[in-house]
């Protein structure tokens, strides 16, 4: 019996078995989209069945005319994996082996990019080898889907992991690049006004063309709707040109000058708005791809989030490394600017030196004219420095009145020397603060790399402690680090120390010095000077330590002292039935400026009991001339308590006597440095005459310090100095050796 089946097959005989086989292939091939094909021993095609289908919409005679007797990896075809090498699969063929979906990729005629994807198995005659079989497709779109999904996926990685804006651009273009076949990409962003477009990443394959072209792009800006780049920026709509170079809506432009054909371009989009155009080319005319025109939607928006969260984090970045006040860099920043400079000065053996800049008294100008001036004057003064340096120079605010100087390539000392001096001039310019023209100077400390230090620890402490030194010698100046200033610096720390503890430990004490009236020869005064004893150093000089006590504030506590000392001695000396005598109290700025200085004078008085009008507060040139409206309350005040004023060192400061004499002073103290010299120069006689005359005009009692010779006062007295004091006359002494000579004194002048 035959099944039905059977009769069919019979019935058609077997040509038609044969025929209905293959039809069922080739409607199954189409139907699939897939197609089979044969390959001889030296796998070379021989039969292709169904390629070039309507799906992939390629030609199928041109497609056997084209791969008919051709290999598989002829026609520049790539393995996608195996790092592009056709060896492994070679291999696997050399072995006879059935392989499985293997993919590869090559340019068809149309110059398009096509993914196949093909399986394929050996073929034998018995036992003799005769080549392969299998089925293979075109699987372009499934591919350029993942890849493109692969790339936002890339993009998002990228942007998630950069350390910055800047690297994750470059990132994304190099990875849209590599995976999409452009040669070169670059991104414009908006520049500060946001009015223009300028480049500010790029990444391209290496080639002295491309470097180029690249240079030139920086030179480019463009303004919303100008060249394709503004097109973008203003439309918000990607744009893909075929080939530049024909294009009617592009007649010059540099992508075109360097041979570029193929283009597309898109926007970074943040907040609905284009703010950026990333820009793509190649050399290679190329045909618009409409699934990466897609998938720029998405990346574009990603890249333009990531920027705008990077700004808000650069934002933040540039707060951590600025100075709030000045903009300029702040510690942090300097500290990594001066780490970069000196790895590449150690790199290419180059010179560069720190400067340490501390105003003088800018203590006193926040103190006295308040803080909105202090902050007025650094801001200025953060200016200056700035226009006084090459732009490859670093000018940061360290804090408070510390600013600090990175001078590259310094060949030699006087160029360094060259740039203080500048930053000098440029401090001491006059600045209206609180409505009153003020000045301020600058002490600069130099520290020179490699010489000096070759770290950056020890090129700030050294920079730092030849800013010290500067301040020592007088203010207004710079020094360079030596090994000897380091010593001087230690022994100032321990001085610093010590100081501390030196008044609880009862090591200060008064010396007295007598003012000698030279009209009636009697001993009218005293000025009271500080003595500190200390433990292993012995007696140290108040120059040395009434600076650093100054600096510190401990120059309050211990000025209380002093004139709470002088007053009770002033007392004691009168208990013990000597004449009264006038004492003088040097008083120093910081002093001066405390608010509790009232107070602290009339506790003295109170608690001594002596009379105010012996008491004479010393005061110098520019502590009355930093702010003189406070000053004028200051000392009305001091005046209306019958306390009498001087002023001392008077010459050495820029103040002039038209502008003391505002101010209700009782005496001027001539500084020592005109006495000195009075025998040998002509000037400094001229200058101590000139003081002596204006100060009687005044009204004021002249009185000259540092007299040593019997010259000196004879030339005092011819010109009607008032009062003198020095060495030649007495030394300061202690109280008892100063209570008998004002007794031995009284005795031979009566
Ligand atoms: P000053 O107020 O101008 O004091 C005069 C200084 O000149 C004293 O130095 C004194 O010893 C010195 N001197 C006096 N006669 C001669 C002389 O004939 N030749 C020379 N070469 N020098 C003479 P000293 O005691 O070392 O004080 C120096 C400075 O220290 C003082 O200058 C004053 O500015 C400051 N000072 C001293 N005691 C105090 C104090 O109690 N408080 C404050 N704030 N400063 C003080
Ligand atoms: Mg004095
Ligand atoms: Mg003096």
């Amino acid at each position: 019996m035959r099944n039905r089946n059977d009769t069919a097959a019979v019935r058609r005989g077997p040509g038609d078995a044969l025929r209905l086989s293959e039809e069922r292939l080739k409607t199954m091939i189409e139907l699939s989209g897939e197609w089979y094909w044969e390959q001889d021993e030296n796998y070379r095609f021989t039969l292709i069945i169904g390629a070039g289908s309507a799906q992939t919409g390629i030609d199928p005679q041109q497609y056997l005319k084209q791969y008919l007797g051709t290999q598989r990896w002829d026609h520049d075809a790539v393995p996608v994996g195996d790092d592009g090498s056709w060896d492994r699969h070679k291999a696997q063929l050399e072995a006879r082996q059935p392989f499985a979906d293997l993919v590869f990729r090559r340019v068809d005629a149309q110059g398009e990019m096509r993914y196949v994807s093909t399986s394929g198995q050996p073929v034998f005659d018995g036992k003799r080898f005769t080549g392969y079989r299998g089925i293979a497709k075109d699987v372009t779109a499934s591919m350029r889907a993942e890849q493109l999904l692969r790339l936002e996926h890339m993009v998002a990685r990228c942007v998630a992991g950069a350390e910055s804006a800047a690297a994750a651009l470059k990132e994304v273009i190099r990875s849209i690049c590599e995976t999409q076949g452009w040669e070169c990409g670059r991104y414009f962003g908006q520049d500060d006004k946001a009015t223009v477009l300028v480049m500010n990443e790029f990444w391209h394959v290496p080639s002295p063309g491309l470097d180029r072209f690249i240079e030139k792009s920086r030179e480019i800006t463009y303004a919303t709707g100008v060249g394709l780049v503004g097109q973008v920026w203003q439309s918000a709509q990607p744009l893909w040109v075929t080939d530049i170079g024909k294009d009617s809506r592009i007649r010059m432009g540099v992508a075109r000058d360097a041979g570029m054909h193929g283009t597309f371009l898109f926007p970074v989009m943040s907040e609905g708005r284009p703010t950026g155009v990333l820009s793509f080319h190649s050399r290679k005319v190329r045909e618009p791809d409409e699934r990466l025109l897609q998938a720029v939607g998405v990346i574009g928006s990603q890249i333009g989030q990531f920027l705008q969260r990077k700004q808000a984090e650069d934002q933040i970045q540039y707060l951590a490394t600025h100075d709030g006040l000045t903009s300029l860099p702040n510690r942090v920043m300097f500290s990594q600017l001066l780490n970069l400079a000196i790895q590449s000065a150690r790199r290419y053996t180059r010179n560069f030196a720190v400067l340490f800049i501390d105003l003088d008294r800018f203590k006193l100008i926040n103190d006295t004219l308040g803080h909105e001036a202090g902050d007025k004057l650094l801001q200025e003064i953060a200016t200056r420095f700035t226009g006084c340096l090459r732009e490859s120079d670093v000018v940061a605010r360290l804090g408070g009145d510390e600013f600090v100087v990175l001078v590259q390539e310094v060949s030699e000392a006087e160029h360094v020397a060259t740039v203080a001096r500048k930053l000098l001039s440029a401090a001491i310019k006059p600045v209206v603060l609180a409505g009153q023209e003020c000045r301020v100077t600058a002490s600069i400390g130099i520290c020179l790399y490699p010489a000096d230090a070759q770290d950056e620890q020890s090129l700030m402490k050294h920079a730092d402690i030849a800013m010290y030194l500067a301040k020592e010698e007088g203010k207004n100046n710079f020094q360079f680090y030596s090994e000897d200033i380091k010593v001087q610096s230690l022994e100032r720390l321990t001085l610093e120390t010590s100081l501390r503890r030196a008044l609880e430990r009862d090591e200060f004490f008064l010396h007295y010095q007598a003012k000698l009236d030279l009209r009636t020869g009697q001993i009218t005064g005293v000025e009271a000077l500080l003595r500190w004893q200390h433990p292993d150093l012995g007696m140290v000089s108040p120059v040395q330590f009434i600076p650093i006590a100054e600096e510190t504030g401990l120059i309050v506590p211990i000025g209380r002292w002093v004139l709470q000392t002088a007053c009770a001695q002033n007392v004691a000396w009168q208990r013990e039935g000597l004449p009264p005598v006038c004492m003088a109290v040097n008083l120093s700025a910081r002093q001066f400026a405390d608010e509790d200085l009232l107070k602290d004078i009339a506790a003295a008085l109170e608690q001594s009991g002596m009379r105010p009008e012996l008491l004479e507060l010393e005061l110098t040139e520019s502590m009355v001339m930093q702010s003189p409206e406070r000053v004028t309350r200051l000392l009305a005040a001091i005046k209306q308590m019958g306390v009498r004023i001087a002023i001392d060192d008077f010459g050495v400061g820029y103040s002039s006597l038209a502008q003391i004499k505002r101010f209700p002073i009782d005496t001027l103290k001539v500084d020592r440095s005109f006495i000195r010299d009075l025998a040998g120069n002509a000037e400094d006689r001229a200058i101590t005459e000139a003081i002596i005359a204006m100060g009687k005009t005044l009204s004021l009692t002249v009185v000259a310090e540092g007299v040593e010779t019997q010259e000196q006062q004879t030339f005092l007295l011819n010109h009607a100095c008032d009062a003198m004091q020095g060495y030649y006359f007495s030394r300061p002494v202690p109280q008892e050796e100063f209570a008998s000579f004002l007794r031995q004194h009284l005795a031979s002048s009566r």
